[in-house]
């Protein structure tokens, strides 16, 4: 897929608490990427840092085990660099990353997603808002366990804590998906700033109703802020343009030239 077949656009703010702006999100046209770095001092936005700047030279993806293994390497990438400096010890982050992969280097097949952590990938299509990723997060683990409702699992006070991270161990399991790419579907990439803020239906309203993604993601920003603004946010929104969009396009250029 082409650069031009995918339009997006990425907001990051610090929040209205924090100091640090921890978050890192990257786009380069064919991967796209959110990381919510963790760990004292300057440790979190550093561990962001490591993972966005490894994702982001990452053009090609054949395979779903290929963003895996890119993930795998930002993993030994940010435990190599907390080896060697005492501030950094622990430090670690979320990833959720979306990558475009066409075996021929162009033409748009699918999408290959990854995910650690409780950073979101969320996809809307035909009007349907879907959370595509699986938090791994405490409350995510005891509300699928029945041991908490959804409800709950929203305000609970532990609702912070992962249980899976880059920089937390020298092996990471890394989720993937591998779904395939259809013109007019939208992706949304999030930190937990967003959703602790904002609820989904909140969400996917603004989504439908914004079609320009650059000022979709200052809206969510904005939104999070307005409802507290804890946590650093960050949004990436990712639109599939495809063949039915350029039609489009083409038609509504022919009566300015003629006229
Ligand atoms: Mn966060």
């Amino acid at each position: 897929m082409s650069g031009e077949q995918l339009r997006w656009g990425m907001s990051t703010d610090v929040g209205r608490v924090r100091r640090v702006n921890q978050d890192a999100g990257m786009a380069n046209g064919r991967l796209f990427a959110v990381a919510d770095g963790m760990g004292g001092h300057r440790g979190g936005e550093v561990a962001s840092d490591i993972a966005a700047g490894h994702l982001i030279q990452i053009e090609d993806v054949s395979s779903a085990d290929e963003l895996s293994d890119a993930v795998e390497r930002a993993n030994t990438l940010i435990r190599g660099r907390a080896a060697t400096d005492p501030d950094l010890a622990g430090m670690g982050t979320t990833v959720v990353a979306l990558a475009v992969v066409s075996p021929d280097g162009d033409l748009p097949i699918e999408f290959a997603a990854a995910n650690v952590g409780d950073s979101r990938l969320y996809r809307l299509e035909n009007g349907e808002f879907e959370q595509l990723t699986k938090d791994h997060s405490l409350v995510a683990e005891l509300a699928r366990a029945g041991q908490i409702t959804e409800e709950e699992a929203a305000t609970h006070p532990q609702r912070n804590v992962v249980t899976r991270a880059l920089g937390a161990d020298d092996d990471v399991l890394v989720d993937t998906w591998l779904f395939p790419a259809r013109a007019g579907q939208r992706f949304l990439l999030c930190s937990d700033g967003l959703i602790n803020e904002v609820s989904d239906t909140d969400v996917a309203h603004v989504l439908r109703e914004v079609a320009d993604p650059k000022l979709a993601t200052m809206h969510l920003v904005d939104m999070a802020n307005r409802a507290g603004g804890r946590d650093n946010v960050t949004v990436l929104v990712v639109d599939v343009i495809g063949d039915q969009a350029e039609e489009a396009d083409e038609a509504c250029e022919t009566p300015e030239t003629e006229s």
